[in-house]
């Protein structure tokens, strides 16, 4: 069937199998509850589908989409279709994995909906353009990646050519694993407040800790004379609960 594209939903689709293959080999357990967000047409679906789920949930914006999707999967119990936008949609369930080759323009957003989320997967299966997951697995603190691992550890499994999708987009993209961390680092009460003092610290990078926190009284024996970005993930998270932002 035939849809015509709609750039505004970042619709880059893989046409490579092997690299479709590779992704779908990083699932490493059968019977699993998988969610797999902006699904397109439905080719990374199947092969999702060839590592036997137990559950598989297909959540797509695009509404000429989902009706192929519908379609193409009808006779499958096991998949369930969904026609909402990943980041108004209230993920109630509890999932397994999460896959996603996720459009460019939400990736920050919906990558932090999913590590904050009561119920986060264990696992999550993620591509992003190489830029944006470099930054995610810069061993400096950054206002993304000093959110995303107080909840999960990061791997780089490998990169794909942006020539593996249609319509070529700008970038090469690399398909990062997630695995959730035996013990967060926040509590959920402190989440919110720890987003904005991540927020506040890295919109003045440049600036020492010593000059961003001086209006707080910070006991322990921290050197405040670096940058946020030099610190240590949990050093990070000791001022924030020292100073009660
Ligand atoms: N997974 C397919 C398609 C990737 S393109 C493949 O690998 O070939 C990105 C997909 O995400 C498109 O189908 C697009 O319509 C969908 N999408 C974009 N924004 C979305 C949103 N906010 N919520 C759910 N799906 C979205």
């Amino acid at each position: 069937m035939y849809v015509k594209l709609k750039k505004k939903y970042g619709q880059n689709f893989l046409i490579d199998e092997n690299i479709a293959n590779k992704i779908v080999d990083l699932i490493n357990f059968k019977k699993l509850k998988i969610l797999e967000i902006g699904p397109g047409d439905g080719r990374l679906t199947d092969k999702i589908i060839s590592k036997n789920p137990k559950k598989l949930e297909l959540i797509e914006i695009d509404k000429d989409l989902t009706k192929i999707l519908k379609e193409k999967f009808k006779n499958n119990k096991l998949i369930n279709v969904i026609n909402k936008n990943i980041l108004k949609h209230e993920i109630n369930d509890n999932y397994d994995l999460v896959i996603s080759n996720l459009p460019y323009n939400i990736s920050s957003q919906v990558l932090v909906k999913l590590s904050i989320m009561d119920n986060a997967p264990n696992e999550m299966i993620l591509m992003f353009q190489k830029e944006f997951a470099a930054k995610l697995l810069e061993n400096r603190l950054n206002s993304i990646n000093s959110i995303v691992k107080c909840f999960f550890k990061i791997q780089l499994k490998f990169h794909v050519s942006k020539n593996c999708y249609r319509p070529i987009p700008k970038i090469d993209s690399s398909v990062l694993k997630f695995e959730k961390l035996n013990k967060c680092l926040l509590k959920k009460n402190e989440i919110d407040n720890f987003i904005k003092f991540k927020r506040y610290l890295f919109s003045y990078k440049r600036k020492s800790l010593k000059n961003l926190l001086k209006k707080y009284e910070i006991n322990s024996n921290i050197n405040l004379d670096i940058r946020a970005e030099s610190l240590e993930l949990k050093m990070l998270i000791k001022i924030f609960k020292e100073i009660n932002f």
